[in-house]
């Protein structure tokens, strides 16, 4: 079989993504998946660390592939005035806009908000209000595009946002370059990129449906920031806990970074 062309792509996500299971396994409470062990706790912490300071501030936050989550923006809605979030399936996007308008049967993100909350001192329902203010858009977005918002022109925002996104929309290593570039292209000189991946990783699973995942390491990622003129400014790695017995997913590290675009 030709390299790569059983990796689950866009279309994939599109027609078997469970964009409720997903959320239901992986985003119910602040521990996140059992199986995975405190992978979730481990992302909460570094995005408050980042964002809590009020280092980072600007008009426009955007997130690329958010799927059909909203935890990376908590910490950070404070201090962007609009925030976009994107996902290239319909489903995910269609899952945050209920929870945005607050509908009836909408995903309860209540548990995950009250932990960085109480990580940070501030009022749970202040930050929801405050969440449901500032998302002002939704969008589709591709990553295999050179503007991933094709054919709207967005940025450049001050701080530009990816969890989990890149490796799984990416069947190769060339591939994965040329995305993090049009993602990189959306952050203003000056401006802040925040990544969440995961490392030697090549498979997830929600239920029964299996997605693939590039395998990627550390220092690929950071080769490829530095060429594209990002110096990264903090690495937190989280390496897999009873990786044995993780049959949800094959991560070896959670890697946390914060690169800065030069000037
Ligand atoms: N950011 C979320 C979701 C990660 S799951 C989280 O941290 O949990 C991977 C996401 O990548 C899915 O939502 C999927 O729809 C999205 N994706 C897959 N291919 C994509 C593409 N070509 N462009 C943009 N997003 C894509």
């Amino acid at each position: 079989m030709e390299e790569g062309a059983s990796f689950t792509e866009g279309d994939f996500y599109q027609a078997h993504f469970d964009a409720r299971t997903y959320i239901n396994n992986f985003y119910s409470s602040p521990q996140g998946h059992a199986k995975e062990k405190n992978f979730l706790s481990f992302v909460l912490g570094c995005l408050s660390s980042t964002f809590s300071t009020g280092r980072y501030k600007g008009q426009r936050l955007i997130e690329v592939g958010s799927g059909p989550t909203i935890h990376t923006i908590i910490s950070a809605c404070e201090y962007f005035q609009e925030i976009v979030l994107s996902d290239f399936a319909d489903n995910n996007r269609q899952e945050i806009v209920k929870w945005l308008k607050n509908e009836t049967g909408c995903f309860d993100w209540k548990p995950i908000i009250q932990h960085v909350c109480a990580i940070e001192g501030k009022s749970p329902s202040d930050v929801e209000v405050k969440l449901r203010q500032r998302v002002k858009e939704v969008l589709k977005c591709d990553v295999h595009l050179e503007n991933p918002f094709h054919p709207h022109n967005l940025g450049p925002a001050e701080c530009v946002i990816t969890s989990l996104c890149l490796e799984a929309a990416c069947k190769d290593l060339q591939t994965y370059r040329n995305a993090l570039r049009g993602v990189a292209a959306l952050v203003r000189p000056g401006g802040v990129l925040v990544m969440i991946g995961v490392l030697g990783q090549t498979f997830y699973y929600i239920n029964e449906t299996r997605f693939s995942c590039l395998h990627i390491s550390k220092s690929s990622i950071e080769n490829i920031l530095e060429d594209l003129g990002f110096t990264v400014h903090d690495v937190n790695i989280y390496p897999a806990e009873d990786r044995e017995n993780n049959t949800v997913s094959d991560f070896e590290a959670v890697l946390y970074l914060v690169a800065l675009k030069s000037m």
